[in-house]
């Protein structure tokens, strides 16, 4: 029997969860134990992904959310020391780059605990983004690192992994998996009146919700476009509050929505014409999706699609913004294999089962 205890917290984590704990469940020698840190907790941001998803429910919820980094850092590594005492797993499996990422490597590493990290080997090589940070950390302590891109791989091998004692594994990338399961089961986001075409955005990451300049510099370019065709928002939290005390205000014609659950968000992505974003995520989706992607950041972890043309990325620059919407030419041969084509999940769980050291 392989015992895991995974780690979850936000968003795109449960997102990930509904594709690789489905997988798990296949498995008779497999038991998962599922804890919810708290980082995320809004039945918008949370709930609706364990109902829709049909991800178990969390056997602990710690509770620990909207607190500064360190304190939610903290509180969560001392909490999750003590379920893994209580638990004595084989395995910590974390995902992406969260608070909850790198306690949970913490805690575990802290108690030679092994721990599993999916999305292993991303950098956006900008030390100032708090997820880069909680990446580097939690791939260092990692006995498995499953990477969704060969450019993952390269990164990891450029820091020097085969030092490292860890296995480095191939394994794609857990969103296409779900994209591909969920496609079928998308919903049209109830009350939203859409009779046209429409660019969906979504704006969440600090450098950009922390910035006034950035951000009124955002503000401004969707309220231009809106003028042309129309925006879907759906408002992540954070960005609601940035925007409340922001000077500029967005236009009417941007249509903001409430953040929305994964099947009415795969039926946007799939309607779309365009995603705007900085949302790491939804840069793949758009991919998965075969939609462009204009992404409102300075550096991606997704450079696969960048140098491939499906993605441009332009910062927070309203010159640069409108440019790309209104001439960048993308590629629309969307046949190349890029994230593994939907085998992530079962990669993962083999790995897990068959690891020997
Ligand atoms: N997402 C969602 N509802 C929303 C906005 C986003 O289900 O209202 C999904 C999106 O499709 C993607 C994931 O959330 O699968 C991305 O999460 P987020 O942008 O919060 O984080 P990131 O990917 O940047 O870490």
């Amino acid at each position: 029997m392989t015992k895991v205890v995974t780690i979850l917290g936000a968003r795109p984590q449960f997102i990930k969860a509904g594709s690789v704990s489905r997988e798990f469940a296949k498995y008779d020698n497999f038991k998962e134990i599922i804890v919810h840190t708290g980082q995320h907790y809004d039945a918008n941001m949370s709930d609706v992904f364990f109902d829709e998803m049909k991800i178990p429910k969390p056997d602990y919820f710690l509770g620990i959310g909207g607190k500064s980094h360190g304190a939610m850092t903290g509180q969560m590594i001392e909490k999750i020391e003590e379920v893994l005492l209580n638990e004595k797993p084989d395995w910590v499996l974390v995902y992406g780059d969260t608070n909850s990422t790198l306690a949970g490597a913490i805690a575990a590493s802290k108690l030679h605990i092994k721990v599993a990290h999916i999305e292993a080997g991303l950098r956006s090589f900008n030390m100032k983004m708090p997820e880069e940070v909680n990446r580097i950390l939690t791939d260092r302590i990692s006995s498995i690192l499953f990477c969704p891109t060969q450019t993952a791989i390269d990164n990891l091998q450029s820091e020097g992994v085969d030092k490292w004692n860890t296995q480095v594994e191939l394994s794609g990338d857990v969103m296409q998996d779900g994209a591909i399961f969920y496609r079928d089961l998308a919903e049209k986001p109830p009350g939203l009146t859409l009779d046209r075409e429409f660019i969906l955005s979504t704006i969440h990451r600090a450098e950009n919700t922390d910035s006034e300049k950035r951000l009124t510099a955002i503000v401004e370019s969707l309220n231009e476009i809106a003028e042309q065709i129309a925006v879907v928002l759906p408002l992540h939290p954070r960005t609601k509050i940035k925007l409340e005390a922001l000077s500029v205000k967005l236009s009417s014609k941007v249509t903001l929505i409430d953040p929305v659950g994964y099947l009415n968000m795969v039926w946007l992505i799939d309607n779309c014409k365009l995603v705007m974003t900085d949302s790491g995520g939804l840069q793949k989706e758009a991919f998965f999706f075969e939609k462009p992607c204009i992404t409102l950041r300075d550096e991606t972890e997704w450079v696969e699609l960048v140098i491939n043309n499906f993605n441009t990325l332009v910062g927070a620059d309203k010159a640069a913004i409108i440019s790309a919407f209104k001439e960048h030419t993308f590629s629309n041969d969307f046949s190349i294999d890029l994230y593994g084509n939907g085998f992530a999940s079962n990669n993962i769980a083999n790995a897990l089962i068959n690891y020997e050291k």
